[in-house]
Formats: structure tokens, sequence, C-alpha cells
């Protein structure tokens, strides 16, 4: 009895054991994060076929590992305003894997900013910057600092007292932030002015998304937008469609919604809708994306304003009822968890035929297993979004030659990484028993090239 009791004990656990005992150490270990645990969910429920294949990874422990940041750092950010009252603001920056390469990922300044939603979005950009195949490996940060309606000087001091502490943690070689919601052009002048103050140095490679002028790749700013309608091209081809006459509708209006949109079009799509944080415009002729990027980019307004240039556009307050308006894809790329239930039955309700996750995480759980049951074409963010991780990493290879590349071979460039991230996920969802599955394909893709890499590091 006593042998057979060991031999239990001893036994190897199954993949499926394995993962849930991961799961739940995960789950105990980070209480009250409810974006970190839904993110890494969303990964570890594609990996039993891959621990079935490889017990090595079982035995080196690497979901557990892979699942705790190498370092989370979090700071007090304290700055003046501009008639003189004092603001504390957390900054945050977590560093959560530099297996493949120096830790590689935005920076965020929203209110809505916390741990939980930092971890996710680190933990994310692992899987989604190893798909690139560029050598990065996966961080993120930010703040819980709310830009808007400051002034360009509150701003500038935020970014100063920011980087005065995160300058301790970054370097070239070590961690490489950029942008991401809040964080544009001018925050990574701000930030990149006060790093370059604070070490005595012009390393431009600590930090991507930079001014084009100033040390930035070309086509940055376009890149995540036109990846996503690269990669959701490939997606379609793949079932004999195409963007050519089609209805689409972008949520979001920053950088990556514009370029989205911007893309679309030029592959013959109409894009009849668009958002802000306080709501969405429909234009049944045609989103205008220069109206659009002139009210976002120049005049920093609101996107109700469309409607005095275009009086044929209606505006509605309710953002979420963007999804209701027919479409034949759609392009979630606002922020987290956008999609629930409500807005994917409202969209197969409507005959969508594709979904391209451009914001990291868009479609809540339910969301995605609504869609997917329909068979809905869908494109997971760590997939079609990675084409502005990818253009960081050449702006770091541009920074390190002190060379620039033109507009055309960087776009070119992008183009190709995305046939490539497509082709890998589809690939790899057929090696591993689930044909079409690009969800299960770029999370096996993206985990199994850092858990090889981490088997050579030995444990650490
Ligand atoms: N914030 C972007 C993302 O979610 C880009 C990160 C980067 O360029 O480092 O992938």
């Amino acid at each position: 009895m006593k042998a057979v009791n060991e031999s239990i004990q001893t036994k190897e656990p199954s993949a499926h054991e394995y993962i849930k005992a991961v799961h739940k150490k995960v789950r105990d270990r980070n209480p009250g994060e409810p974006e970190f645990l839904q993110a890494a969910w969303e990964v570890f429920s594609s990996l039993q076929p891959v621990f079935e294949q490889h017990p090595e990874y079982v035995e080196e422990g690497i979901l557990e590992r892979i699942s705790e940041p190498e370092r989370f750092i979090a700071f007090r950010v304290t700055w003046e305003d501009d008639a003189g009252n004092v603001h504390v603001n957390r900054g945050y920056r977590v560093q959560f894997n530099s297996t493949l390469g120096p830790f590689k990922g935005g920076l965020r300044f929203h209110p809505t900013l916390t741990g939980s939603v930092v971890k996710f979005l680190g933990f994310e950009q692992i899987f989604k910057n190893a798909l690139t195949g560029l050598p990065i490996g996966g961080g993120k940060g930010g703040a819980d600092f709310d830009p808007k309606g400051r002034s360009d000087r509150e701003i500038m001091r935020f970014c100063q007292s920011f980087m005065t502490e995160l300058s301790r943690h970054i370097g070239p070689d070590i961690d490489v932030p950029a942008g991401d919601i809040g964080v544009g052009k001018r925050e990574i002048g701000y930030l990149f002015g006060q790093y370059k103050r604070i070490r005595n140095a012009f390393e431009a490679g600590v930090f991507t998304g930079k001014n084009p002028d100033n040390g930035g790749s070309l086509i940055r700013k376009e890149a995540t937008g036109y990846g996503t309608v690269y990669f959701v091209e490939e997606m379609l081809k793949g079932e004999g469609l195409s963007f050519e006459g089609s209805r689409v509708i972008v949520s979001g209006s920053g950088n990556v919604s514009i370029y989205a949109m911007e893309k679309a079009i030029e592959f013959g799509a109409t894009v009849v809708a668009c958002s802000d944080s306080e709501g969405y415009i429909y234009d049944p002729e045609g989103i205008d994306v220069n109206t659009v990027k002139r009210l976002k980019e120049v005049e920093r307004k609101r996107i109700y304003h469309y409607l005095e240039h275009h009086p044929k556009a209606r505006f509605g307050k309710d953002k979420s009822d963007i999804w209701k308006i027919p479409c034949d894809i759609a392009l979630p790329c606002a922020t987290q968890n956008e999609i629930g239930r409500e807005g994917a039955e409202a969209l197969v309700d409507n005959g969508v035929k594709a979904i391209g996750e451009g914001a990291n995480m868009p479609c809540d759980e339910e969301a995605v297993r609504i869609l997917t049951n329909n068979h809905v074409l869908f494109a997971p963010a760590k997939a079609a979004n990675a084409g502005g991780v990818a253009v960081s990493a050449m702006e770091m290879s541009q920074n390190s030659m002190r060379y620039s590349w033109t507009s055309e071979e960087v776009d070119e460039k992008l183009h190709q990484v995305m046939k490539n991230i497509y082709r890998n996920c589809i690939e790899t969802a057929e090696k591993y028993g689930a044909p079409g599955n690009l969800i299960a394909g770029a999370n096996i893709a993206g985990f199994k090239k850092v858990a090889d890499a981490m088997l050579e590091h030995g444990l650490n």
C-alpha cells in the first residue's frame, strides 16, 4: 500500500493537473487582480496539448515561472499643476520576462491603470513580442495619471517626475518603454528628454515611438493599425474573403484606430463608425479619416466634433452601442473588455464575418466564446496588434545603426512580419490539434518560443 501511495505522489502530474495547479497558485498569489487573471487564463487554456507533448516544461516549472514577473516596480509620482497644487500619482513598471531580449512594452497614462492592468498588459506583451520573431522581452508600465484637460506644461512636469524614478530601471539593453493609451510622441519627447538629462548620455534606443524627425522610426505611429489590417487581410484571404467592398467598424480614435481605418479604406472597405471615451459616430457614407486625424492628433478634440464637419453623421452617447451597427468586419481598437456578451451577440445577429483585435484584450471571455462558437473569424490581439511593437523593435535596430530606413522599407518589413505571424499561428494551431484556431495558434507559438529559450537559460 505504502509503495502505491508513494508512486501516486511521485507520479508526474498530467498536463491538465499541472495547468490547474499552477492556475490555482496564480489566483492565490494575485488576489483582486481580475484583468491579470483573465489574461493569464486566456493563455493557460490553450496550453494543454503543449504540455502533453513537452513534459520538460512541466519538470522545469515553466508555466509557474512565466506567470510571475521578474520584477514589479510601483512608485510615487509627485508633481505640481499650473495653479500650484500638489498631486500624487502611482507609477508602475512590470518587467515580466527578459528571456528573448530587453523588457519591451509601452507606458499607459490613464486613471483606471492599476497593478492588475499593468500585469495583464505585461503578460500579453511577452507572447506578442515573441510572435514578432524579434529579440524583445515583455514589460509594461504607466501611471494612474489622467492627461485629459492638462496643459502642456503639466504633462511635461508629470513626465519629468515619472522619469526621475523610472530612469533607474530602464536602458537600451535593459528595458525599453514606448507609448500606449495616453502616451504619444509628445509625452515620449518629455520622458526621453528627462532620461537624457539624468544619464548625461544620448541613448536613443532607450525609448521607441520617438518623433521620426528626432530618432524615431517612420511608420511607428501607423504600425499597430496597419499591422492589424494586414493580419486580418491574411485571415480573410484564407477564407476567400477580403476588405474590398466590406463595411467595417473600428472602435477608438487613437493611433491604433486611426491607422486601422486608413489601411482598411485603402484596401477598399467603407469604415462606418468609430468612437472615443464619450461616444461613437456613425457615418453611413464612410468616415472621413482625415477629419478624425485632425480632430484627434492636432486639435485634441472629442469625436462628436466630427458632426460639425459632416452633418450627415450621427453621434451616440453610449460607446458600447457601436457594436449594434451592422458590419462585416469589426476591429475593436479602443481598450480592454470593450466587447462583452451584449456586443458580441449584436455583432453575430448582424452577420459579422471577422473580428480583429487592435486593442489589447478588447473582447472579454464570454464575447470570445460567443463569437467563436458562431464561427466568426477571430484574430486575437497578441497576434493581430503585434505590428506596433514589431516596428518598435525595428526602431531599436535603426537606433543601434544610427541610420533610418524609409517609410517604404519599414512598411514592407511590417507587412512581412504580420504575414509571418499569421502563418506561424495557423501552422502551430494545426500542429497542436486545433486547426484554424488562431487563438490557440498565437498562444502556443508565443509560449513555445519563450519556453524553449527559458529552458536554455537554466533555472532563474
Ligand atoms: N503599447 C504597444 C503594445 O501594446 C506597443 C509597445 C511597444 O512598442 O513597445 O504593444
